[in-house]
């Protein structure tokens, strides 16, 4: 081997010499119903989409505990979905644990109560900061990252064999929510036929201006649930039948996200709605045409009936905050489409081949 070259290999990152063998890691850190997903790309850089809650540091030390098992040096884009204290808080922390390259949300609007997570997020960010909007992509290398949603505003058009979404017109209608929410930065990650939709903490409202008349999104393979399970401020059946998950995360608590379920409202017009219109997240989502798999982060205690939670190996936290270790979510993906689940509480894990 010429010298040169020889010199180059051992200067060359492990992560680039592995590309070719690596899969696609994405991890669901246990933020008790805030959210931090961990991705890190074949090619060795790393995305997170949130940061937790600040709660005691709790939750910047998870993701660095995630980061360390993914066998990160420093986490190379951070999208912030929007400012609340759930997907904010734990970036002060974080970013005295780990570097981070660069910073990504919606802009500078803020509801007037949570100015403080608009100030801690541009301390972390320090000028490394970029605004997005629909139709931006997060240049993580081997990966392609769409920003589908930002600051209200929506993609303008389909995507992803996205098209027009027959359930629209049988589909309820929602009032909007408070601002906040439906600002969050939507993305839609692809790697070949994988695909994986975050939504964040949209209502009802925007994800029926996302689908209906036109699904803009396409369907997808991994859906990681709105507002963290929490229906129906969220998860509406035209958005669900119209993606068509195989397979879904729900990143909720013990006690917030999935279980804090309204009711259906009586003055739903009677026929107006799109089956399944099930008020229980897991009954929802478990009869959405062509599902394959639910996994949660918690068992919900707010509803523990074993009727509306998944099958108990797929869960990864059982016990309330402070019982459990952070058990963490992962999936793993091949370049062929191929995925595997992993639940790290107990090893259980199954494979799917992306549709
Ligand atoms: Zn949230």
């Amino acid at each position: 081997m010429p010298l040169v070259l020889l010199a180059a290999l051992l200067l060359a990152p492990a992560a680039l010499l592995n590309a070719q063998s690596k899969n696609v890691d994405m991890y669901w850190v246990d933020v008790e119903g805030g959210a931090a997903t961990l991705i890190v790309a074949p090619s060795g850089e790393s995305l997170l989409i949130d940061s937790g809650f600040a709660v005691g540091d709790r939750d910047a030390k998870r993701i660095y505990a995630a980061a360390q098992q993914a066998g990160l040096k420093k986490i190379d884009y951070f999208v912030l979905s929007h400012f609340h204290a759930d997907h904010a808080g734990g970036l002060a922390a974080l970013s005295k644990l780990i570097p981070i390259g660069r910073f990504y949300a919606h802009g500078d609007d803020v509801e007037t109560e949570n100015q403080q997570w608009l100030d801690s997020f541009k301390t972390a960010s320090s000028g490394k900061y970029t605004i997005v909007k629909p139709g931006d992509k997060i240049p993580v290398s081997g990966l392609q990252v769409l920003v589908v949603a930002s600051n209200e505003q929506l993609l303008p058009n389909p995507v992803n064999g996205g098209g027009p979404n027959p359930l629209c017109a049988e589909a309820e209608q929602k009032a909007a929510s408070a601002p906040e929410n439906r600002r969050s930065v939507g993305l839609l990650l692809s790697y070949g036929k994988f695909k994986y939709l975050n939504l964040v903490d949209m209502d009802w409202e925007k994800e029926m201006e996302l689908v209906c008349p036109i699904n803009k999104v396409g369907k997808v393979t991994l859906y990681q649930t709105g507002r963290h399970g929490s229906f129906d401020d969220a998860g509406a059946p035209a958005l669900l039948g119209a993606i068509q998950p195989q397979v879904v995360v729900v990143n909720n608590g013990p006690r917030k996200g999935m279980g804090q379920n309204a009711p259906i409202k009586s003055d739903n017009p009677p026929g107006k709605h799109v089956a399944p219109y099930e008020a229980n997240t897991y009954l929802r989502l478990s009869k959405t045409p062509r599902i394959e798999g639910v996994w949660q982060e918690h068992k919900s205690l707010i509803d523990p009936d074993p009727q509306h939670n998944t099958a108990e190996d797929m869960i990864a936290n059982l016990d309330d905050a402070g019982d459990h270790k952070g058990n963490w979510i992962k999936a793993s993906v091949e370049k062929d489409g191929k995925f595997s689940v992993t639940n790290s509480r107990n090893g259980f894990s199954k494979t799917y081949k992306a549709r």
